[in-house]
């Protein structure tokens, strides 16, 4: 790969830089909870010291900047035609601080929500962003390395590594490279280089969890078949609540329902997150549902994961970020359950 231009800013640079940038347009980025500190949550930065670029994973991941968790798509009357909602469609904004498993996630989302018929709203929001990634400091969830997404960089414009008193900032696009002309910035000497390589070499070493084969095999494992019993032993933990879903960062399916106004006369049409763990997520019509059973919705989201995605898109939809560990209350960590479905299939060969 071409290296990519590459800078230095200062840690207070970089809060004066966000300020300017902050001044033209709304920035989303990590920061704090007010009710709950120490956690994060991506929102929109109201003063650039806001920002917190040692943050832990959130809990909703970024992806949330382009496709609500609950969004009205148009509202109707029983004689007027359907109004659109299009009130979110007009500003640019930054996205900032996004992890490069995250931009993994989104980049998967590009590429699903990019299939005929297109997801319009998915790529208007990803339209008017310019995303400033960020690399991180991997907690004992994180398994991005048997992903391969520890360094990724797509699709970003900029991307910042910390190097102590400031950020090594590599320059991704055009778009980037308009954005950064609002810093002040410096070339990079060789000890900065240094600095940011001895971080991406701490990061990558911090990284416990791994699965026990490569994540090309696992479609193969999953298709042979031969693993009812690691579902049923997963399925006899999981509560099917769904947090596992709707917490991943490339997870993209949604239910569409109609709240109708209390006088009958009208109402509104909604997109949610939806969730392939919940009880009625495979009904249909006259009330049968084929995924009835917790094993069979949980061998289906390793399915959807790992085997039918990666067949239809070439990759797996999963990033490494671990969020779905951390949400399960049952505690069913992905890299155990996948480890245990990898050590069945190789005891049956
Ligand atoms: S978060 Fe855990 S308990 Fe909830 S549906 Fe997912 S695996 Fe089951
Ligand atoms: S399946 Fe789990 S680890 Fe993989 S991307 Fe989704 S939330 Fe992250």
């Amino acid at each position: 790969m071409k290296a990519k231009p590459t800078f230095v800013i200062s840690s207070s640079d970089f809060v004066q830089f966000l300020q300017a940038v902050m001044a033209e347009r709304p920035v989303i980025g990590p920061r704090e909870r007010a009710d709950q500190p120490g956690y994060y949550l991506f929102g929109r930065l109201e003063r650039a010291e806001d920002f917190v670029a040692e943050y832990g994973t959130t809990t909703i991941p970024p992806k949330k900047a382009f496709a609500a968790l609950k969004e009205k798509l148009f509202t109707f009357t029983l004689d007027t035609p359907p109004v659109l909602n299009r009130h979110f469609e007009t500003f640019p904004f930054v996205l900032l601080g996004v992890h490069p498993c995250d931009l993994a996630g989104i980049d998967a989302l590009d590429h699903a929500y990019s299939q005929p018929p297109a997801e319009v709203r998915w790529a208007g929001g990803r339209d008017r962003a310019t995303i400033i990634g960020l690399d991180c400091r991997p907690d004992s969830y994180c398994f991005c390395t048997s992903l391969g997404t520890e360094s990724n960089r797509i699709p970003c414009d900029l991307f910042l590594t910390p190097i102590g008193e400031g950020y090594l900032v590599e320059v991704h696009s055009e778009a980037g490279n308009t954005l950064l002309k609002k810093a002040k910035t410096r070339k990079p000497k060789k000890e900065d280089l240094a600095a940011a390589e001895y971080w991406r070499k701490q990061k990558v070493q911090s990284i416990v969890q791994k699965f026990d084969a490569p994540v090309k095999d696992i479609a193969g494992i999953i298709e042979a078949g031969g693993l009812t019993p690691v579902w049923k032993e997963t399925a006899e933990r999981c509560y099917s609540c769904g947090s596992c879903n709707t917490t991943c960062p490339a997870c993209f399916c949604f239910e569409i329902t109609d709240e109708i106004d209390a006088d009958l006369h009208g109402g509104a049409r909604y997109r949610t997150w939806d969730s392939c763990q919940l009880l009625d997520f495979a009904v249909v019509a006259g009330g049968h549902n084929f995924r009835g059973e917790r094993w069979q919705r949980v061998k289906h989201r390793w399915q959807r994961k790992f085997l039918y995605l990666y067949r239809q898109f070439g990759r797996p939809y999963c990033t490494g970020c671990g969020r779905c560990s951390r949400a399960c209350t049952a505690d069913i960590n992905i890299v155990d359950v996948t480890n245990r479905l990898i050590a069945l299939a190789a005891k049956e060969e």
